[in-house]
């Protein structure tokens, strides 16, 4: 990753400033300018007032309109009509002499003359003039979520001649910025929710309306009291009578660790008190939870709320230190005497100690081995430490039923667990971007303190909820979008007016630019353009500008994007009848295709290749009566042996597309072929782009480790041995650099590669994933393939792959304001310089997380400014720029940090810091890396923001009370710790897939959601309530889904009642259950139907489609359900949530003495 192995291709700020030319051009004063219809942006009515509904469970939609397939139709199986086109063993392409421009390089039918001004009612391009304050009525011109695509613009398209073979990156564009300038940005937005108390509007000045009325509720809500784990220390008086409280977060005590609301101002950097007496008052509206004494125990109802006995917690340690945990920790804990025992609502059973596996498992040297005494008599109550169910549940009631309205600098969002509609008001919706803290310290010298990760997940291309809009496409024609001069900010709304409009100062690098004539509008008495809300760029936090041709590819604009379609034919995957599979849905599949707002059709072309050893291209012309094959065996060095009718329009090509994937089945039936090659394909794949000129994806289906002769052939080197020694990274490394290699070249030509694997034994995914992770591809992977148990779950995530919004030629940048910058990138990509993110395709699921270092102070006045721009080509082929801009708090209070941090963001860094790490440190010392930064940040905490209290109290800041929970739950994964089932290739699976995934993603996958089925009410759409991931939560009478993203889960208990069984199952006893089912049977009755649609809900939440499981309690699969038991110990070693909770708590003492 972050790859720098190439020079930037260009001057950071080499690129001409496109709209600068007609600049003497007397246009100030709000006159379009000619050719600029007046009325295309009127429709353009700034953000939509007032969400008021309730919100369906947001993420993805995918495939809802598929149509079910039906059987398979009768294949042709006369394979002889192929026989006179059968080329063996080309050296050259059929046809002589240069190649003719790709066919596709004609536009496609359909499509309309490219306007650089827009046509029509679009949304695009320059308001008319010298609007009115006030907002048009708010009667939106899209229909969001009418389409995929950002806009219903109308399909603009160049009339592009074809361009040079030779790629050039266009990083340049998105120009680098120079920081450092010491000059004061823009005006002091300060005042906005963390500021001073004057309350002053943000740098446009455009909040000023909503912003302070509308934080109120979000500060009640987000004011969760302290929670405090208690390890056996009085809770005795009531905490803190009388205190004022200046903060909304408080911290949390884990009970028995005893209480004590951070916000007095104690320890070395004294928080002082007065610091947050002085908000209250800008931030009217309900008392904040933590304003009651009795705080934590009144918001943590889970948690405890008497004060246990003093607890010999606060003394040292009988066991010997631990550095590191590599299992669970010993059980040396001291005894726990005094918990508050608290029955959890739901679960009437006796908290007895944790789950008593034995010492020693498969696969855990490290536990068991240490010594120790023996276990403590009595143990933290499981109910008295922060439960994620419990600040789930409280976000959700706090936080679900209003709108998140984004015009307040440093609001954190609520949690992605929550159900919650957003509205632009000038920063990014948290589906775009989120942060690991929303209040970032003025000074590095602060950050190093409290070791906190500054970090933002950005997911440029999210898809939104139906209620939601989607970006507006703005068209500056020509000139293309406003910049600033220095740094090549775009136009965004926290830029600042002067000069009576004729300037602006850019609110990233202070730089002073002018004006385009064009562009000109005048300012009312607040400052503000008076077109302000008629602009999206000055309004809100994320849109889009048409690139203009200074934004592509050897100034060129694009063509549409071209999908190859590449099947291993080899005798497994022929055998398995995956290959009849693939090409049965594709003769369907082909229809949907993403296409641009409001096209009759897709613009994508298409193209097939079949391999084993060799290469089969096939030309699906439409002027052909029957498809033509053309074999390629010398796979040393590939290249395309047809142009013309290798990449065809679909409604155009039908009938010979419809004969080849009927015929393909046939021809390979009795194929005796087992080796395969894998980069020759891949590499075939990217010259067809080449040759045709665009970008594209490579859908490549396959099967088995290419050891075939061939570039990049690979050697089985799978060596579980490996685990737990130093050189346990290599499972993790490409086995050679021959793909990096490769993957350079897919992403210089925008050459998106899909991975659709279907292994029986070791295929080397480490390897083989390289060219997808690196050019901002999928993968997938369905091991030991049945065309019975895994089709549905294949076929669905084929489809929802082939149709999912998705960019090309993709490069993002994301500039920042003086004191912070970009530092790292996690994701999948590929970097040639330090700045440029490098994506051949990204689509809506991709997220890219952002690390930044401080390289000068902030100021709380100013805040911090991010802005992200994607440059990418959309399916159609149209060149846009997406803009999302995000506004932070600063503080030189480090209580202000810890009280607007977002745990889940903070594990999404770690565990990409960490399953980064892995490919070059042995996983022991990143695992105890993570271990002592988490422990730093809590010491800092300790330190600096929490009351005086003893050390035998563990304290934890409310925002980050999970933090243990979900740590824990990211050293005992699969990358981190395997457990013995685990294959090398799933571990390598697992890192790529969680380097790329959301915020949300993570947090189920790390933490999976466990719903007590035999509680769900049927009458009600409502998913019964979540419970904590521990067999101790488990009812043997009950019926339980745990889900994580990937896998589902049925559990069910050996005492559950017949009737149930048989509503769910249709069998008459638990013992008729068959645990190989992959779907449950479609029965008429109400519990049927229930669980039923919970599953289906659950699979449409999901980017992918989740693979069922019927676990039978006691049975043999049971074992891998409790893996994802989280909070209980591992087979694996990995330690239970109130053993790492304790070790934790060792660490940080450790810290603090
Ligand atoms: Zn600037």
């Amino acid at each position: 990753m972050s790859v720098n192995q190439q020079a930037h291709t260009g001057p950071p700020y080499g690129q001409p400033q496109p709209g600068y030319q007609g600049y003497q051009q007397p246009a100030y004063g709000g006159q379009p300018l000619p050719g600029v219809p007046q009325s295309q942006y009127g429709a353009y009515n700034g953000p939509m007032p007032g969400y008021q509904q309730p919100v369906p469970p947001q993420g993805y939609f995918p495939s809802l309109g598929f149509p079910s397939k039906g059987s398979p139709v009768s294949l042709n199986s006369d394979t002889s009509s192929l026989a006179p086109n059968f080329i063996g063993s080309l050296r050259a392409p059929p046809t002589s002499g240069a190649p003719p421009p790709a066919s596709g390089a004609s536009l496609p039918s359909g499509h309309l003359t490219y306007s650089q001004f827009g046509h029509g009612d679009v949304q695009n391009g320059i308001p008319a003039s010298a609007a009115p304050m006030q907002r048009p009525p708010a009667s939106q011109p899209f229909l969001p979520g009418s389409a995929p695509t950002p806009v219903s613009q109308t399909s603009t398209f160049q009339q592009y001649g074809p361009t040079p073979a030779s790629v050039q990156q266009l990083s340049n564009h998105m120009a680098g910025m120079t920081i450092g300038s010491t000059t004061a940005p823009a005006p002091p937005p300060a005042g906005l929710g963390y500021g001073p108390p004057t309350s002053v509007p943000p740098v446009s000045g455009s909040f000023s309306a909503t912003g302070s009325g509308l934080y109120t509720p979000y500060t009640a809500s987000q004011g969760p009291s302290p929670t405090s784990v208690s390890q056996g220390l009085p809770l005795a008086q009531p905490p803190f009578p009388g205190q004022p409280v200046s903060t909304q977060r408080l911290p949390t005590q884990v009970p028995g660790f005893a209480p004590s609301p951070s916000s007095t101002g104690i320890g070395p950097s004294s928080y002082p008190p007065s610091t947050g007496a002085s908000r209250p008052p800008t931030m009217p509206g309900p008392p904040l939870p933590g304003q009651t004494v009795a705080g934590p125990s009144m918001s943590q109802p889970n948690h405890v709320s008497s004060p246990p006995p003093p607890s010999t917690m606060s003394g040292p340690h009988p066991g010997p230190p631990m550095s590191g945990l590599h299992g669970p920790p010993p059980p040396t804990h001291p005894p726990q005497p005094g918990y508050q025992m608290q029955q959890n609502g739901s679960f009437g059973q006796v908290r007895g100690p944790q789950p008593n596996y034995g010492g020693a498992y498969p696969g855990t040297p490290n536990y068991g081995s240490q010594p120790g005494p023996p276990p403590p008599p009595k143990r933290l109550d499981p109910d008295s430490i922060p439960s994620p169910i419990q600040v789930i549940e409280d976000d959700r009631s706090n936080r679900g039923s209003e709108p998140f309205v984004t015009g307040v600098r440093g609001q954190v969002p609520p949690l992605v667990t929550t159900n919650f509609l957003v509205k632009d008001q000038g920063n990014a919706s948290p589906r775009y971007i989120r942060c690991t803290s929303y209040n970032i310290p003025c000074t590095s010298d602060m950050a190093k303190q409290s070791q906190v990760p500054l970090a933002a997940v950005i997911k440029p291309l999210a898809t939104l909820p139906l209620e939601e809009t989607l970006p507006y496409l703005v068209d500056h024609g020509e000139s293309g979008p406003v910049r600033c001069n220095r740094c090549k900010a775009y136009m965004c709304p926290f830029m600042q007016f002067i000069e009576g409009g004729r300037r602006f100062q850019c609110c990233f690098c202070s730089c002073v630019t002018e004006v385009p004539p064009h562009y000109f509008q005048h300012l009312d008495h607040t400052g503000k353009r008076v077109d302000f809300y008629d602009r999206p760029e000055l309004s809100l936090g994320s849109y889009e500008f048409l690139a203009t041709v200074d934004y592509c590819k050897n100034n060129k604009f694009p063509s549409p994007p071209a999908f190859i379609f590449m099947i291993d034919v080899s005798y497994n995957a022929v055998k398995s009848g995956l290959v009849r599979l693939i090409c049965e849905e594709l003769k369907s599949l082909l229809d949907y295709l993403p296409r641009e707002g409001n096209m009759k059709e897709s613009a994508i072309r298409v193209g097939f290749v079949t391999y084993n050893k060799v290469l089969h291209f096939y030309n699906v012309k439409s002027s052909l009566a029957q498809p033509q094959m053309m074999v390629v065996s010398d796979v040393a060095d590939m290249f395309v042996p047809l142009l013309d009718g290798f990449l065809v329009n679909v409604n155009e090509s039908r009938t010979v597309i419809v004969s080849l994937l009927d015929q393909i089945p046939e021809m390979f039936a009795d194929t005796r072929e087992t080796e395969t090659v894998f980069a020759p394909v891949i590499q075939a794949g990217l010259e067809a782009l080449k040759a045709a000129e665009c970008a594209g994806k490579l859908f490549i289906f396959h099967t088995s480790l290419p050891i075939a002769e061939a570039p990049g052939k690979l050697k089985n080197r799978d060596d579980k041995k490996l685990i737990n020694t130093d050189k346990e990274k290599t499972l993790f490394q490409p086995q050679t650099s021959f793909y990096n290699n490769l993957a350079k070249d897919c992403v210089a030509q925008g050459c998106c590669v899909d991975l659709f694997l279907f292994p029986n034994q070791y295929l080397d995914v480490a390897t083989l994933g390289v060219v997808t992770y690196q050019t901002g591809g999928s993968i997938y992977k369905y091991a030991y393939f049945q065309l019975e148990t895994d089709q549905d779950r294949f076929l669905n995530d084929l489809r929802r792959d082939v149709q999912k919004e998705v960019g090309f030629d993709a490069v993002m940048r994301v500039r920042t304001s003086t004191g912070i910058r970009a530092t790292d990138f996690f994701g999948a990509f590929y970097m040639s310089n330090t700045t440029d993110v490098e994506m051949a395709g990204l689509d809506c699921n991709k997220t890219i997380t952002v690390e930044f270092k401080h390289d000068d102070k902030l100021s709380e006045d100013s805040g911090a400014l991010l802005q992200c721009a994607l440059l990418y080509t959309s399916c159609a082929g149209q060149r846009r720029l997406r803009i999302h801009n995000l506004s932070l708090n600063c503080c030189t209070q480090l209580a202000d940090l810890y009280r607007n941090c977002e745990t889940d963001t903070l594990i999404n860094y770690l565990a990409k810091y960490a399953y980064r790490g892995v490919l070059s440190s042995p996983v022991k010392t990143v695992r105890d890396a993570l271990i002592n930064q988490c422990a730093q940040i809590l010491a800092c905490y300790r330190k600096n923001c929490a009351s005086p209290s003893s050390a035998g109290q563990l304290i934890l800041p409310e925002c980050m009370k999970l933090l243990p929970v979900y740590l824990n739950c990211v050293l005992k994964s699969d990358v981190l710790q395997p457990g013995p089932e685990v294959t090398t290739d799933d571990r390598a699976y697992i890192r790529q897939l969680v380097t790329s995934m959301d915020v949300a993603e993570t947090n189920v996958f790390f933490y999976p959601r466990l719903l007590p089925l035999t509680k769900a009410d049927v009458d009600s759409d409502s998913l019964p309530a979540a419970i904590r991931n521990s067999e101790e939560r488990l009812s043997k009478g009950d019926i339980y889904l745990l889900e994580n993203g990937l896998n589902i889960f049925v559990w069910v208990g050996v005492n559950v009642q017949q009737g149930l069984i048989q509503n769910l199952f249709g069998v008459s006893s638990f013992s008729q259950i068959s645990n190989a089912l992959s779907t449950l049977p479609v029965l008429e009755n109400p519990f049927s139907k229930k669980v039923r649609s919970i599953v289906d809900m659950l699979q449409v939440q999901r980017s992918r489609y989740m693979k069922l499981i019927i676990v039978k309690q006691e049975d043999k699969l049971e074992m891998l359900f409790k893996h994802f038991l989280v909070e209980d110990k591992s087979l694996s070693g990995g330690a239970s949530y109130v053993d790492f909770l304790c070790h934790m708590h060792k660490e940080i003492r450790q810290l603090l003495s």
